[in-house]
């Protein structure tokens, strides 16, 4: 249904920093263009089907009860049952949540996997939280939304915050409302639970094979390429441990504590081995120093970035100065719309989000199939299957890109639009 017509037009411009769910729509909104998507379709897809707000009521360590708001919101479930992670953090915004929905919608439809997009976020800050505290908050949250949940339905998984710990509560206590053990409502869990081998690295191995295919096309050899990657966290130091793997030099890494640097690169075993010893963090890592301003990384001197952290990070005020020749998005909406334009000037070649990280929920559909069908698949069959399908992915967005001669970051919206449109077109009812 696409058709070729329409002219790419940039993203306007804005001034203040932009929110989440702006960003998405001005780069649908490009994409539907493209696509001369119709009204009807247009309006539907601009909309989240549902979004459901809860309070929650707690007892806290000190025996006073503290009531959480959280949200989940459905953008959208013609393609499957929806699919996305639950954030637990201090900064949660219900906009936030709706975009992070809507990109859902999006990475899915963009590596065909048969799912609609939801994403969840209670406001809480987990680090100052017990383990008790947190256990509560998670069986309540999964309480209040028990009709929304369920294998057919809503499928969480991990986000900011969450991992598996928080999964395996979540299955618990949605297990429990329906008196039977559950284990497809939910993704990313422990091994030992129906897990999946190959999950917890899936968002960094996706982007390892990401950068891979754009160098390829850049005709840049790992071997010679240096990267620095925004984030330590599952997504960030999976893919640094992975493109370290490959050959290629990490000259920059950052966690919460601050960013580093090391000209002839950072040994990531070693790093990883110094986060784990040092409760998570990269503080007082002697393998590389420390740069002065953590935002640096952003426009420090390689060849690859990969912000691989939170939203926003970079914007109309840091895109001019950036050096790399390659983006590989790690983070849900790491780029503002307002730094789009900046970029394609710069002819920097960005593989965006909704493609790059979507090897997590192509495992955690992998994990979601294993637990339908009660069976256990080895690590080569998944880390074959999911490498294949961002490989495809990846070229169908590239070659999108060629075709329509637009920015990847639009084009792997069309190759997802244009999938959910024609859904619609098929299965109709409006
Ligand atoms: N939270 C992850 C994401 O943003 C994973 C979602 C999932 O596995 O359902 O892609």
């Amino acid at each position: 249904m696409a058709t070729a017509t329409a002219v790419y037009k940039e993203p306007a411009p804005k001034l203040d920093r932009e929110n989440p769910l702006e960003s998405m729509m001005s780069r649908f909104d490009s994409a539907a263009d493209i696509l001369g998507l119709d009204d009807e379709t247009y309006e539907v897809l601009k909309a989240a089907d549902k979004q459901v707000i809860v309070h929650i009521p707690v007892t806290m360590d000190n025996g006073k009860v503290r009531v959480f708001e959280g949200y989940r919101v459905i953008h959208n479930t013609i393609l499957g049952p929806s699919k996305g992670g639950i954030r637990y953090d201090q900064h949660v915004h219900l906009d936030e949540v709706k975009a992070l929905a809507a990109w859902m919608t999006w990475k899915c439809a963009v590596v065909d996997i048969p799912y609609g997009g939801a994403k969840g976020g209670i406001i809480c800050n987990p680090l100052e939280m017990s383990a008790g505290e947190v256990e509560r908050l998670t069986r309540a949250y999964t309480v209040a939304l028990k009709d929304v949940f369920g294998p057919d339905r809503d499928i969480p998984a991990p986000d900011m915050g969450t991992g598996p710990r928080e999964m395996a509560w979540l299955m618990d206590e949605f297990s429990k409302t329906v008196g039977m053990t559950s284990p497809a409502v939910v993704t990313g869990k422990p091994l030992v639970m129906g897990g999946s081998l190959g999950r917890t690295e899936a968002t960094g191995r996706g982007v390892m094979t990401s950068t891979l295919a754009a160098l390829a096309k850049l005709n840049m050899q790992p071997e010679n390429t240096s990267v620095a990657v925004q984030g330590f966290g599952n997504v960030g130091s999976w893919a640094a441990k992975l493109l370290f793997d490959k050959g290629l030099k990490i000259k920059a890494v950052s966690d919460i504590s601050g960013a580093y640097w090391n000209a002839d690169g950072i040994n990531i075993d070693e790093a990883l081995a110094y986060k784990n010893a040092h409760n998570g963090r990269l503080e007082g890592f002697s393998g590389a120093t420390l740069m002065p301003d953590p935002s640096e990384l952003l426009i420090c001197d390689v060849d690859v970035l990969v912000p691989a952290a939170v939203e926003d990070v970079i914007t109309e005020h840091n895109a001019a100065d950036i050096k790399a020749k390659l983006i590989v998005e790690g983070a849900n909406g790491p780029t503002s719309a307002s730094a789009d334009p900046i970029i394609n000037d710069k002819g920097i070649l960005v593989v965006p989000d909704i493609l790059a990280n979507s090897g997590g929920v192509t495992v955690s559909y992998f994990e979601w199939v294993q637990n339908k069908q009660g069976f256990k698949w080895s690590l080569d069959m998944v880390t074959e299957r999911a490498d294949r399908i961002m490989t495809d992915a990846f070229n169908k967005v590239y070659d999108t890109s060629q075709k329509y001669k637009i920015p990847m970051r639009i084009a792997a919206y069309v190759v997802a639009i244009d999938k959910v449109a024609q859904t619609y077109k098929y299965r109709g009812g409006f």
